[in-house]
């Protein structure tokens, strides 16, 4: 580890419950119970790393043996203090149960606990990590935590409580410390920054509590760093600190998402690239995309605040504004497909080259197909079949787009996801009529022949059609069937075989009824004067004027 990331993290290290920060409430209560003699026999410190959980246990272990006891804040160093600051206090006893495990580790501990306190006046033991003990090691520390001597009293620190058995958690009182809250962390890092002389400029700090999530510890080591990297007379800005964190400016990858939406593939591969060549690791960078999708979705009821310093008050402003030009549905298909491309990263050998074909996908997804689909439906506009509801979707489109006002390219845009969109619509099947005209509409003939020859139908229903066939019927049909009907509805269709008969078939339907139609003719007046005329004609075949029909 490097040493010199450690220094800050050391000499800023609460030392009294005064120092401790983001903590109060925990403070004051550990306070009052020692001011009022209502110590408990053992403490439990859980939450996130970094947050001060070994710190806290010194700070009690010193308030508990302090030699100026009254206020439970040493101000004048003290003996006592002094050597728990150092580790080396003789009554106070700390164990990484991270490294010690075993139930002889606690044996020893319990063999301490045996004499009474030597200078002060309590025996504390203090253990990290304490979930990392042993079953039997619980066990073996259980008994002494029931019915511990006067003088002794245990600290534990932990990061995941849930592995701790409850027999032991019941016994403690617990504490949960809560992250750092961002505003207070940034403040308490100015003031470290101040005394240490460091010019670092606010933006910088504010992408340290970024990072560091709410560890102080974490937050000082980052400060450290920063600091350290810089050229004498220079300021830690917001550039260099993302150089030295690897981490890159939002605002470059707002503009990226823009220019997905415009479909500008160039410009984003260029942009991509630059984001890249500063070092930025391709899973990091699928996880601000992710982030940044989140926000899109969401900034309307965050605050900057609530951001944690994400983002800066230009991007916040920025994604508000592109926000209400996108569709939801828009941001959820980003979003499945940007995790999707997460995991690919794990099977592909070059994920640099992975992140740019996402991209290109994300342009595609909502382009190409779409915008080809809406040039289609614009010219089948006056063929046929399902007209109106073609009409509808378009007018639904114009509709949408009129809402959004100023910006042409977001118009053309929200067409064309809203097409697609539009493409996947649940109720576009919802007869065999449907069936039939969306088969000749996505053009595929051998379905749509065999729908109408071989097959009988017995009840239609959404999503579940029941048929009957002749031994004509093609054996992948249903198959066929099934996924088409998936991929034009989005939906699973149901094809089942049914006993009954069920209607004619179309073909039946059609033969049926021109049989009907030469019976019809066939004792007509006409036919029989032609007969008489010619005995050896036979009718075969009637067209019809459709328009007296
Ligand atoms: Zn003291």
């Amino acid at each position: 580890m490097n040493n010199n990331s450690k220094v800050l993290a050391l000499k800023y290290r609460p030392q009294n419950f005064d120092d401790l920060i983001g903590q109060e409430v925990v403070a004051e209560t550990i306070t009052n119970s020692i001011k009022a003699d209502k110590i408990p026999n053992a403490y439990l410190f859980t939450g996130i790393r970094g947050v001060g959980k070994t710190t806290i246990a010194r700070i009690v272990a010193k308030s508990l043996n302090c030699s100026n006891a009254i206020e439970n804040k040493c101000k004048i160093e003290c003996n006592n203090c002094d050597a728990i600051t150092n580790s080396s206090h003789i009554d106070v006893l700390e164990m990484d149960a991270a490294s010690k495990t075993g139930v002889d580790d606690v044996r020893d501990l319990i063999e301490f606990s045996r004499y009474g306190p030597t200078s002060a006046k309590y025996k504390v033991f203090i253990i990290d990590e304490v979930h990392m003990l042993s079953k039997q090691a619980f066990n073996a520390l259980l008994k002494t935590l029931e019915e511990p001597p006067e003088y002794l009293k245990f600290i534990f620190a932990t990061t995941e409580i849930k592995k701790i058995p409850v027999t032991v958690v019941s016994r403690c009182q617990r504490f949960d410390l809560s992250r750092i809250k961002s505003s207070e962390l940034f403040e308490y890092l100015k003031k470290i920054k101040d005394k240490e002389n460091g010019k670092v400029s606010d933006e910088a700090l504010k992408l340290i509590v970024k990072i560091s999530e709410g560890s102080v510890r974490d937050a000082l080591s980052l400060l450290d760093r920063g600091l350290l990297s810089l050229k004498e007379n220079t300021e830690l800005d917001l550039n260099a600190a993302q150089k030295i964190f690897g981490y890159f400016d939002k605002s470059q990858l707002i503009d990226l998402f823009e220019l997905i939406l415009k479909g500008e593939e160039t410009k984003v591969i260029k942009i991509y690239r630059k984001i890249y060549d500063q070092g930025v690791e391709p899973k990091v960078f699928i996880n601000d995309f992710l982030e940044l999708l989140y926000y899109f979705k969401n900034i309307n009821s965050l605050t900057l605040e609530s951001t944690n310093f994400s983002l800066n008050d230009e991007e916040f402003l920025k994604i508000k504004d592109i926000s209400n030009q996108i569709n939801t549905e828009v941001i959820i298909l980003f979003w499945q497909f940007a995790i999707f491309s997460l995991e690919e990263l794990d099977i592909v050998a070059n994920q640099h080259l992975s992140i740019e074909m996402f991209l290109i996908r994300l342009i595609h997804l909502k382009s190409t197909k779409s915008k080809k689909e809406f040039i289609n439906n614009l010219e089948n506009k006056n063929s046929e079949s399902s007209i109106v509801q073609k009409e509808i979707k378009i007018e639904n489109n114009v509709k949408t787009v009129d809402q959004i006002k100023n910006i042409t390219q977001q118009e053309k845009k929200k067409i064309e996801i809203k097409t697609e969109i539009k493409e996947m619509d649940k109720n576009l099947i919802n007869s065999f009529d449907d069936l039939l005209n969306i088969c000749l509409e996505k053009k595929e003939i051998k379905l749509k022949y065999e729908l109408e020859k071989n097959v009988n139908l017995v009840k239609f229903e959404k999503n579940r059609i029941e048929i009957s066939f002749n031994d004509n019927l093609d054996k992948d049909f249903v198959k066929d069937l099934s996924s088409k009907l998936f991929e034009w509805t989005n939906e699973r269709w149901i094809i089942t075989f049914s006993k009954s008969k069920g209607d004619m078939s179309i073909k039946e339907k059609q033969k049926s009824k021109k049989d009907e139609l030469i019976n019809e003719v066939k004792n007509s007046e006409t036919y029989k004067t032609v007969i008489k005329k010619f005995p050896d004609a036979e009718l075969v075949d009637i067209k019809l004027n459709t328009k007296e029909d």
